[in-house]
């Protein structure tokens, strides 16, 4: 256990002694269910993230509507977690409800077009300022197949990407930076390759390591989310990402954003606030609505130099697509998503809700003197254990407190308040309430006098 100042270890410890007992007690069924999976799913679970939940074992959900998820055994829980922002959007929302009882009866997957492929077209390239897209499944898949067409048509091997970084189960970027040297990171199982040879890594925030990176004139492409979400949250600093597109350019590199986080930032995603112009863009989990879905976006140039690699290797390619992908279901979805969900309007009320929350969260960490911070990119919040905001990924990684963390999960789920697992992360949708808010800021603050009374 790392230490914590202001709290002492023992209390961590007490704490999560208790929520587990309070756990085992509360939740009958879902032990029950988790014992009887045992029989056919590997360690329990169909997927195995479901383990990494605060729970000593898994949370059986029964239903979820809006941004209330109720479990097996009757608790009703305020969801900020929202799948990990696959229903970032809330849970059914009305417009995709329609569109998959529409395509319900008709067909879900023909590899052919359909009548909303035109209109969907229009309003991904109106969203996010880019004329040309493919859909793929899942946002792994979307960033997979950009890092190939950046090889492509850039015939140079290698992507860059930020340590500490996250983009899904993508080989080329399991890397991290070990002392300022890139290696492959720990925990990666069956990867027989030395990623090394494919990926450069750098820190976040650091243009002169970027520059000396690029260089070398062997990197096809940058591949990064403009804030980085998945080792705490690292703000870009003034200037950098500006300073990040210029070095691209001058070395001929091309940039990739992943957006499938920071969607949460405001209409049209971090890209559109931030005016930033990447080569590529990609998006995930909430695209469609819940349905797995994802989509890629490129400029007219990056069309005209992916026609001239196409025209290269001849008929037919290998290792972009899968047959599932740009089924009907998906694009009827994502039609109803992308018009009647991801609005401004939508995109208000949680981006003031998020302020609510951010402000409400602060003022609980500040009453109590604890040396945390809240950052936030629009409607996504994390609470980090640190007073200063992490600068890069080494400083988010040293900020972080794996125990307390688990503690503090397990203590707001029992109260009815789900957070994602692996972050302290808490996420807003349209459906969200101000109560919702307001639960959640006092659940933390009274968790937070318990710590500090033990
Ligand atoms: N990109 C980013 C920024 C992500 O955070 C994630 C998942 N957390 C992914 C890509 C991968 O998404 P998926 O698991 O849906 O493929």
């Amino acid at each position: 256990t790392r230490s914590v100042p202001g709290i002492a270890s023992s209390a961590i410890d007490a704490m999560l002694k208790r929520e587990r007992d309070r756990f085992l007690q509360a939740n009958p069924t879902s032990a029950k269910l988790a014992e009887q999976a045992k029989a056919h799913w590997h360690n329990g679970v169909p997927m195995h993230w479901m383990l990494d939940w605060s729970t000593p074992f898994p949370l059986y959900a029964k239903e979820a509507r809006g941004a209330t998820l109720t479990d097996v055994d009757g608790h009703a829980y305020d969801d900020f977690c929202l799948g990990d922002t696959g229903s970032m959007f809330g849970h059914s929302p009305e417009p995709v409800v329609r569109a998959i009882r529409e395509q319900s009866t008709r067909g879900l997957t023909y590899m052919l077009s359909t009548e909303d492929v035109p209109v969907v077209g229009q309003l991904l390239s109106d969203m996010f300022g880019l004329p040309f897209w493919q859909v793929a499944t899942t946002a792994t898949d979307a960033n997979r197949f950009v890092i190939r067409w950046c090889r492509a048509v850039t015939k140079r091997p290698k992507v860059l990407i930020m340590s500490g970084c996250y983009h899904g189960a993508v080989d080329d970027t399991f890397l991290r930076l070990d002392n300022g040297k890139p290696a492959n990171r720990a925990g990666l199982m069956g990867q027989i390759y030395d990623l090394t040879q494919g990926t450069v890594v750098v820190e976040f925030n650091d243009l002169e390591a970027l520059e000396r990176a690029l260089k070398a004139g062997d990197v096809a492409c940058i591949l990064t989310e403009p804030a980085l979400t998945n080792i705490g949250m690292v703000l870009p600093e003034p200037g950098y990402l500006d300073g990040m597109a210029a070095l691209a350019k001058q070395y001929g590199t091309l940039l990739i954003i992943d957006e499938t986080h920071t969607i949460s930032t405001g209409y049209g995603g971090y890209t559109r606030m931030h005016n930033l112009k990447p080569d590529f863009f990609t998006l995930g989990k909430p695209v469609a609505g819940g349905i797995p879905c994802s989509v890629f976006g490129f400029t007219a140039e990056m069309a005209e130099r992916m026609r001239r690699a196409e025209a290269e290797a001849g008929p037919g390619y290998s290792g972009i697509g899968t047959t599932l992908s740009a089924n009907a279901l998906q694009l009827h979805c994502m039609r109803a998503n992308l018009s009647e969900v991801m609005t401004p309007a939508n995109y208000r009320h949680m981006l003031d809700l998020s302020e609510r929350l951010a402000r409400g969260v602060e003022a609980e960490i500040r009453k109590r003197n604890v040396p945390w911070h809240v950052s936030n990119v629009g409607a996504r919040a994390e609470f980090v254990c640190a007073p200063t905001r992490p600068k890069n990924g080494a400083e988010a990684k040293a900020a972080m407190r794996p125990q307390l963390e688990l503690a503090v999960h397990l203590y707001l789920l029992n109260r009815g308040v789900l957070i994602a697992p692996f972050h302290n992360m808490t996420l807003l949708s349209p459906a969200t309430t101000a109560a919702q808010v307001d639960h959640l800021v006092a659940t933390v603050g009274g968790c937070l006098d318990e710590l500090k009374a033990a």
